[in-house]
This record gives structure tokens, sequence and C-alpha cells, in this order.
């Protein structure tokens, strides 16, 4: 079942995986509200190692095209090599500033957790006629700047909010679904048992529209013999995103550059 825009799409975590999903879902006209419970690429900021690749390999296309448009972006040498830190304040940090996503971006609000909306008719997708948009299927709770527990509700969660995070999914009961790609099985963190799990493929659902993605997906073991690097998360943005939209082809990374 195809998710339309403007479905609303709730991203959890601004890092460098969250925020290129932002801009990917406001490309296709998707509302998005990302919650940051730090500030944006907190995680990239504490570190001054080097991020494996050049600058061209960690951006995307879409990125790019969005900076540029810009105007003022102080484009970093493709072959470059950055740190964390560099890489947050040269290409992270312009990118959230861009038109598409600055409105969409609320730091110093953390997710907490994420309960399934009553209201919402849990269709199954065979019965569906047509890709109608329903009521949203999730409520995200989350603490606002001044502390205050606030929700928000949403056709489709993006987990993006790296492997020290503890955002409760338990009461959407997906936790018993291996392939929802959401794994919780108790533990703040998905393990060694999220390994099998962390192919493009099996981190999304086509029923459930709950997604994890980025550093988180990979848990704290390292799958495949790799590390989770940037281009394996635009690559899960990739596939989320033909999923949600049923269009196999889609490829914003390919069809938008400049
Ligand atoms: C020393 C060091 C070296 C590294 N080298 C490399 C490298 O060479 N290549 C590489 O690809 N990666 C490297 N990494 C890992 C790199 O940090 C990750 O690849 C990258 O940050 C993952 O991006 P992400 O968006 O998935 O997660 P993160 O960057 O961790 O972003 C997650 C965001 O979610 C936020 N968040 C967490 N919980 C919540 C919540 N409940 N509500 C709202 N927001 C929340 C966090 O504050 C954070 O801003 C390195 C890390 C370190 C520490």
């Amino acid at each position: 079942m195809a998710i339309d825009s403007p479905a609303k799409i709730v991203i959890i975590g601004a890092g460098p995986i969250g925020l290129e999903a932002a801009l990917y879902a406001r490309f296709l006209g998707y509302e998005v509200d990302v919650f940051e419970r730090d500030v944006l690429a907190s995680s990239l900021r504490q570190s001054s190692a080097e991020i494996t690749g050049s600058f061209v390999e960690n951006a995307t296309s879409l990125g790019l095209a969005a900076l540029e448009a810009q105007g003022e972006f102080d484009r970093p040498a493709d072959d470059a090599t950055l740190t964390s830190r560099e890489f947050a304040e040269r290409y992270c940090g312009p990118l959230a500033n861009t038109d598409l996503i600055q409105d969409c971006i609320h730091e110093h609000s953390s997710v907490v957790r994420v309960t399934l909306n009553p209201n919402h008719s849990n269709t199954s997708p065979d019965d569906t006629e047509d890709d109608e948009i329903t009521a949203p299927k999730f409520i995200v709770h989350y603490n606002s700047p001044d502390a205050q527990t606030a929700t928000t509700q949403a056709h489709v969660v993006i987990d993006a909010s790296g492997e020290n995070s503890a955002v409760d999914w338990t009461e959407t009961q997906l936790a018993s679904c291996p392939d929802t790609g959401i794994y919780l099985g108790g533990q703040a963190s998905f393990g060694a048992t999220r390994e099998q799990w962390s192919s493009p493929e099996n981190l999304v659902t086509r029923e459930q529209h709950g997604y994890v993605i980025g550093r988180k997906s990979f848990g704290n073991e390292v799958p495949f013999g790799k590390s989770f690097t940037l281009p394996d998360g635009h690559e899960q943005i990739r596939v989320l995103f033909s999923i949600l939209g049923d269009r196999a082809e889609l490829d914003l990374y390919k069809t938008v550059r400049l």
C-alpha cells in the first residue's frame, strides 16, 4: 500500500541520516517533523575522527542540489576527507538550514515513545482498494524544549536516532514482528539479534510504516563484517521511500542531480 504525499512523516533524530531522510521526504512532498533531543548532528559533533570516505561519497546528490540551490554554500572539495565534526558543520548544518527542511526540525525535543493511534483503522493492505490516506497510524510522544510532554500524529515514523537512543516502541506491538524491521526485545539497543534484519529490504515493511534506519539499525554488533557507513544509510532511505511510494524504480539520488 502506497503512502502518498502529503502524508505526515515523523523522523526521530537529526543526525546525518535523519536529515537526509527529511530532505528526501520533502522533495517528495510529504509533511515532515524531525525531532532531535539535542542539537542537529550532535553525535557527529562529538568526534574529531575522520569519516571514512571522501566528502562527496558521504554527501548525497539531493543534499548537494539543495545546498547549491540555496547559494552561498562553501562546498568542500569532493575528495576532501573531513572529520565528523567538520562534516556536521560544513554539510549537515547548512543542509538543515535549507528552505526545504529548516522549518521541520525541532531541536531539544526528545522522543520518548511511539504508540498506536486508537482512531486509526487498521485495514490490511489486501483489503484496501486504493491508496487513500487514512487517519495517522502513530502517535509520537516527545518532550518539548520547555520540558512539557507533547504528542503529534504520524502516518509514518522513521527512527534514525543513532546508537544510544531509547525510543520506546513497545506499545505499537511491532516488537514481535521481525519482518517489520523493528526489533525491541526488551533492550535499549538492537544488538546482535538485529543482524539478520539489517539489509535494506528487511528494514522496511509495507504494512506497518514504522522504520529504523541509520546507525541504530545496525545495532551494536557489526553485521556483514562491516561497520555502518553513511552511504549505507542513504541506500536505506532510497529503499524506504520506494516502498512508501510503491514505486520500485524511485531513486531521487539518481534523478536529482546538479
Ligand atoms: C570516533 C567515531 C568515528 C566514527 N567514524 C565513522 C566513519 O568513519 N564513518 C561513518 O560512517 N561513521 C562513523 N562514525 C559513526 C557516525 O557517528 C555514524 O555513522 C553517524 O553519526 C550515524 O548517523 P545516524 O544519523 O544514523 O545517527 P546519529 O549521528 O547518532 O544521529 C542520531 C541523532 O538522533 C538523536 N536522538 C537520539 N535519541 C533521540 C530521541 N529519543 N529523540 C530525538 N532525537 C534523538 C541524537 O541526538 C542524534 O543527533 C564514527 C563515530 C565515532 C564516535
